[in-house]
């Protein structure tokens, strides 16, 4: 998975930082909330750790803008505090699951390894992004009451994209779940391109509304275009 960490002891982020990596997880670090908030608007994570004390823009207001901006990222929440009220904030501002420091680090891994299962993904079978709908399991998209005509492959990327909607695809995460290649994904972006061009022209041509757009340098986002 790939995880932001946000921490800005420096001794526990590096700690945090090779625990994770030997958990063969991705780990990128930031020390403090603005950097964190950066990283989690411009870059796809599949989970954030988050300390609520930090220099600057605390944890709880990065979740709570996270959670507005329509951001479903998996948050675990570091604390050295460990209160009622805190523990209630953190999980009324809309975190996933909270730990207390100083903690183990194998309870950090069990509750990252239930967070990875759980995941951000809805895994209904009828998702909506705007006027698009799909039912997964008829394999029918629509745009506006009009069904698309969209290739297996076109449709499986579709999907992907709009169950993350609101968050960048990176072109490794597509190499990976929707072309099942995941040591392969850099003579594969092309290809990807390709497919996204494609399905960009099926999906928004006739529209107004965009609804795949490119993240330059990143990767693609679903969402609803907003003037
Ligand atoms: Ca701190």
């Amino acid at each position: 998975m790939r995880i932001l960490v946000v921490e800005d002891e420096l001794k526990l982020a590096h700690a945090l930082k090779d625990g994770l990596q030997g958990e063969q997880h991705q780990v990128t670090l930031a020390r403090t909330g603005e950097e964190g908030f950066y990283l989690v608007e411009t870059q796809p994570f599949e989970l954030v750790l988050l300390d609520v004390m930090l220099p600057g823009r605390g944890g709880i207001e990065i979740l709570k803008s996270m959670r507005q901006h329509g951001m479903k990222t998996p948050v675990l929440m570091l604390t050295a505090r460990d209160t009622i009220e805190d523990r209630v904030l953190g999980l009324d501002s809309g975190a996933d699951d909270y730990l207390v420091k100083p903690f183990a680090f194998p309870e950090l891994v069990a509750r990252v390894r239930a967070l990875s299962r759980r995941g951000a993904v809805d895994t209904s079978s009828r998702l909506r992004v705007a006027d698009l709908e799909m039912d997964v399991v008829g394999r029918l998209a629509m745009r506006n009451g009009h069904s698309l005509d969209l290739t297996p492959r076109e449709f499986d990327l579709l999907e992907y994209l709009v169950r993350h909607q609101g968050h960048v695809v990176s072109r490794e995460m597509l190499a990976r779940d929707v072309w099942k290649e995941p040591g392969r994904h850099t003579p594969l972006d092309n290809v990807i391109d390709v497919h996204v061009a494609r399905l960009r022209g099926k999906v928004d041509e006739k529209f107004e509304k965009k609804l795949v757009q490119t993240v330059r340098g990143v990767g693609f986002i679903v969402r609803e275009d907003r003037p």
